[in-house]
């Protein structure tokens, strides 16, 4: 397979399409890239940035070509959700920084588990959480630190590079991966070839949006391949053969759309050319007009997968994919890896709960130490915001139970912790209109002692904004912030899910809730289901 490039152009304008001829930026944000690329941002942050401090830097880098390393302006503190809207962005930042690490297949050793713990107690005030990305951010960084937070990162192998701005997102892999002996094939090699072939590349640095991956051989579709722009599913094909089926067109925020299957067979060594494939379609074809219509599940939208599908293989790969089968149906829904599973070596790995991701380095320290103590030192990271520790002997792996719940770090978690998420919130989001993390935490507890012993499972997910950061259109019970009554509060959605029977949830009009009333909302809705369930109905159905 040679290795994808644009072969042809038709000569029809639309929506600021560079295969179509646009080349003149048509919003600021495509102007700031055609201006200068968002790597470029790395070598002034080093050179520059880092010796004058916040006040020094070039608007255009500070709240633009940031993200191509990772890094974004936090919310000043003690900013309400109502002030969200009418501020100016530099009326709502202070002069710190988010930074996100990326986690590709959310695989860590202990060591460099230790080294984030590090950057985030000394020069993050200790906040760190895992994201349903499969990713560790932190908070309060200075610009100052970056060069050395840099060094520290990259020698132990990890990065901040694209891990935000319009760029491929990290690639979301199974933290089981090569562990599970019911999986389809391990993705890791695939993961692996694309981040070193296409991290940085300049081919891939200017995409018309956020790009995300996922590549998956995992039988329990753990990385929702569902809402992710470009996703490979571990498959069989009739010959026995294991590869995958190509999935485009995922994604949440404002118009939610499923991924769709683009129908083709990929063998695991076209993985990253396919990939690489997929993505420049997306940076040739994909609408650079408007933000809110950049997505490339907008493309798909209007193209639908033949198309795609045809574009991709005779503009880009330069040659036709076999036909492929659709995944098989997993055998449960629960994809989260929470529990005591037992790897293929016969050792265990322990999938645990935090609090809707929120850890903090001391304690991601402490769960390094224990991975080295009760297995080999291997953290993976889910896409559920949860962290598993892998290769515990069975006879540890009570001892090793206990020693996370010391930490409340919980194996075996109620329904209510296992399944709830909440996104970043108004903690330190700049977008956000409600707090979040802390309110999920409150309304974890309260439904735990209001409802012991629920065993259904149930999504709970709390969002600050409409931007769906933590999926709340495919939770059972899905949470996006907004002021009610001046309030903070809820718009409440229904019904939301993922898997054979993917559904957007649905938004009901007159269901807003206070902040101040969730547990009671969701304690009536779980309620009336415990009431009016039948036989053997799962919450969800
Ligand atoms: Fe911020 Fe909104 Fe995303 Fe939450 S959903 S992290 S509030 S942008």
């Amino acid at each position: 397979m040679s290795s994808p490039t644009r072969s042809s152009r038709t000569a029809q304008k639309g929506q600021g399409q560079w295969a179509l001829g646009y080349r003149e930026p048509l919003n600021p944000n495509e102007r700031m890239k055609k201006d200068s690329d968002g790597l470029d941002v790395r070598q002034r942050i080093l050179d520059v940035y880092a010796h004058t401090g916040f006040d020094g830097i070039d608007p255009g880098d500070l709240r633009g070509r940031m993200r191509w390393m990772g890094l974004y302006t936090q919310r000043a503190q003690g900013i309400p959700g109502g002030k969200t809207a009418v501020l100016e962005p530099e009326e709502l930042e202070d002069a710190y920084f988010m930074l996100r690490v990326r986690i590709d297949g959310g695989q860590l050793s202990a060591d460099q588990l230790r080294v984030i713990a590090g950057i985030s107690t000394e020069f993050g005030r200790g906040v760190a959480d895992v994201t349903d990305r499969q990713n560790v951010q932190l908070h309060w960084i200075r610009i100052e630190d970056v060069p050395e937070i840099w060094r520290r990162l990259e020698a132990v192998g990890l990065s901040t590079t694209e891990a935000c701005g319009d760029t491929p997102r990290v690639i979301l892999g199974c933290p089981l991966a090569g562990v599970l002996d019911d999986e389809v094939l391990d993705a890791t090699p695939a993961v692996a070839e694309v981040v070193e072939k296409y991290l940085g590349d300049r081919e891939y640095s200017n995409l018309p949006r956020k790009f995300k991956s996922s590549i998956s051989g995992c039988s329990h579709h753990c990385t929702n391949h569902e809402i992710n722009d470009v996703a490979f599913v571990g498959v069989r094909n009739a010959a026995g053969e294991a590869g995958y089926d190509l999935w485009v067109g995922g994604g949440l925020s404002t118009n939610p759309r499923f991924a769709e299957r683009i129908g083709v067979f990929v063998r695991p060594d076209q993985v990253a050319d396919v990939w690489a494939g997929v993505c420049a379609v997306f940076r040739d074809y994909g609408y650079r007009r408007s933000r809110t219509h950049a997505r490339i599940k907008f493309l798909m939208a209007d193209w639908g997968p033949e198309k795609f599908r045809q574009v991709l293989q005779d503009e880009y790969l330069h040659e036709a994919l076999p036909d492929g089968p659709a995944p098989e149906r997993p055998a449960t829904d629960q994809r989260d890896h929470v529990g005591v599973m037992k790897q293929v070596d016969g050792t265990n790995a322990l999938g645990f709960a935090l609090h809707t991701g929120r850890i903090g380095g001391e304690l991601l320290a402490t769960v390094a130490d224990l991975a080295e103590q009760y297995g080999r030192g291997r953290i993976r990271t889910t896409a559920d915001q949860k962290l598993v520790v892998l290769d515990v002997p069975d006879d540890a792996v009570e001892a090793a139970v206990a020693a996370l719940a010391e930490h409340d770090l919980l194996v075996r978690p109620s329904v209510f912790r296992r399944q709830t998420m909440a996104c970043t919130g108004i903690e330190f989001c700049k977008l956000a209109i409600v707090e979040t993390k802390g309110h999920a935490k409150e309304l974890t507890a309260e439904l735990e002692r209001r409802l012991p012993g629920f065993d259904t499972p149930v999504t709970i997910n709390v969002n600050g904004c409409p931007n769906s950061c933590a999926r709340f259109q495919t939770a059972d019970i899905g949470f996006k912030g907004m002021m009610v009554a001046g309030e903070e509060g809820f718009q409440v959605h229904l019904g939301g899910h993922l898997g054979f029977e993917s559904s957007i949830g649905r938004k009901l009009r007159g269901h807003k809730v206070a902040a101040a009333d969730t547990a009671d909302y969701v304690e009536r809705v779980l309620r009336g289901y415990l009431e009016h369930r039948s036989e053997g109905e799962t919450f969800a159905a």
